[in-house]
């Protein structure tokens, strides 16, 4: 997709291609942007029409997740208490893109601090799902789902802190990526729960995620948790097949709770996949059941750290009078902040206070470290792990947002890939009814490139991708 539309925009001029899409977002109900860079985008696009450089994504445009910093483009969060700012440095990623000659189209709404399931958290209010209009497109990055599967924008960079990345890949019908932690620099990202999360691209193909994983992975001195290691290669092996690969299928991740449509589709990938000269075998990963307590933990006591610096002094807005510290402090976070968000600080607060540390954190790390040996032992016998991406296709707008419980099971599959640090894919693989089911395809630490190539067969042998909403 992107090669091709790159090869296209030689011919026609890319500044019409990103007028066409601009015209179409501003029309879209979808409510996938928050942010649109118009008049930078145009100009870039017309330097290109006159010289196009020899950039991987030279004149492609690209939409980026709110929470991911873009210089002299507001970045929010989807936050009251973000509004406004303008970051004044690129993300290690914008950079790496902005390298290829990508061009940053605007930024695409999220729960806010990418705290959610389904872009409901927002301060800008949901996202549609372009499947079904009264549906969530998943979330966090709900607005970069939405916006590819939509036909806004050719791809896009999410964030996966527990699932953020495959969720709306999962519920809007496209291709997603949560790469191994420490592959790709967050540098720039603002954080929710550092130790969990990881930039990754939503895309149309598989390919298009090889690409784009291809320009933002490798080191950057900037984030001391970035792996070593410079150039990963991707695309070469890519079609190279799956004949004699070791396909696990964790027990835990089927049977009560999955959606019976959901079940039968991710089955019968397996079967494709077999078919294609893989063989599957059932593991097991005992420790899935703890997976959800601890992730959320672990992601509200570092969530309740990192949101410390929203306090008007050295990031939030701050209007009206100053009172006392406390009171300043305590307004401009009481009015700054959603439900979501406030709920999470002070669980977390909590979760890390003196006499609970050992009760809840500690206790959440140690289930961490199980649930990484989980996964360590099942990659001694298999090559990669399949399950479904979420148990459920998309949930009705409203249906769930009063209930945080209900929202976060729906993450039981994709939270413990984050607190493993392993890498993960989803793709289609089916549909209940007219709503787009996801497969996901688990990999051993840096193992993304036979992830990407499972997942090329998988998608060179089936329709799925091809699928698309019809766009109003
Ligand atoms: N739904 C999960 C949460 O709310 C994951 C979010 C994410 O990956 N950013 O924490």
């Amino acid at each position: 997709m992107l090669s091709e539309l790159k090869t296209r925009l030689r011919s026609e001029s890319a500044e019409e291609y990103l007028h066409r899409l601009f015209e179409r977002i501003e029309k879209s109900p979808l409510n996938a942007f928050t942010t649109l860079a118009r008049e930078s985008a145009l100009k870039e696009a017309r330097s290109f029409d006159q010289n196009p450089g020899s950039g991987r994504l030279a004149g492609v445009p690209i939409a980026i997740k709110e929470c991911i910093s873009t210089r002299g483009i507001e970045t929010n969060c989807s936050s009251r208490i973000l509004r406004g700012y303008i970051p004044p440095y690129d993300a290690h990623v914008i950079e790496r893109l902005k390298a290829e000659g990508a061009i940053i189209m605007g930024k695409t709404n999220m729960d806010e601090f990418a705290m959610g399931t389904s872009t409901e958290t927002s301060c800008f209010g949901p996202t549609k799902n372009p499947w079904d209009h009264a549906r969530v497109p998943g979330g966090s990055s709900g607005g970069s789902a939405a916006c590819v599967a939509g036909g806004e924008a050719p791809a896009a960079l999410g964030s996966d802190t527990g699932g953020s990345v495959r969720c709306p890949a999962s519920f809007c019908g496209i291709v997603g990526l949560k790469p191994t932690y420490g592959l790709v620099s967050r540098y720039g990202l603002v954080a929710y729960a550092n130790s969990l999360e990881q930039i990754g691209p939503l895309t149309h193909t598989v390919e298009d995620t090889a690409l784009l994983m291809e320009v933002i992975s490798g080191h950057d001195g900037r984030d001391s948790t970035s792996a070593e290691g410079e150039h990963h290669d991707y695309l070469s092996g890519l079609k190279d097949g799956v004949a004699g690969m070791k396909i696990g299928i964790p027990r835990e991740y089927f049977g009560e709770g999955v959606d019976q449509d959901v079940e039968k589709a991710v089955w019968n990938a397996v079967h494709t996949l077999e078919g294609l000269g893989a063989t599957w075998q059932a593991v097991s990963l005992p420790h899935t059941r703890y997976a959800l307590a601890a992730y959320y933990v672990v992601a509200m006591s570092e969530a309740s750290s990192n949101l410390a610096r929203f306090d008007g002094l050295r990031y939030g807005s701050r209007q009206g009078e100053d009172k006392d510290w406390h009171t300043t402090f305590s307004e401009i976070r009481a009015k700054g902040f959603g439900r979501e968000v406030k709920r999470r600080i002070l669980l977390g607060t909590y979760a890390l206070s003196a006499g609970y540390y050992g009760r809840y954190y500690l206790k959440a790390l140690k289930v961490r470290t199980l649930i990484k040996q989980d996964f360590q032992r099942a990659f001694q016998d298999v090559d990669i792990l399949a399950s479904p991406t979420m148990p459920i296709p998309a949930f009705k707008i409203g249906e769930r947002i009063n209930d945080p419980l209900s929202l976060y099971m729906a993450d039981v599959f994709t939270v413990p890939i984050n607190l493993a640090g392993v890498p993960a894919i989803s793709l289609p693989c089916g549909f209940a009814g007219r709503l787009p089911i996801g497969l996901q395809l688990m990999g051993p630490h840096f193992g993304e490139a036979a992830l990407l190539r499972a997942a090329q067969a998988f998608e060179a042998a089936t329709p799925f991708h091809d699928a698309k909403p019809e766009v109003v």
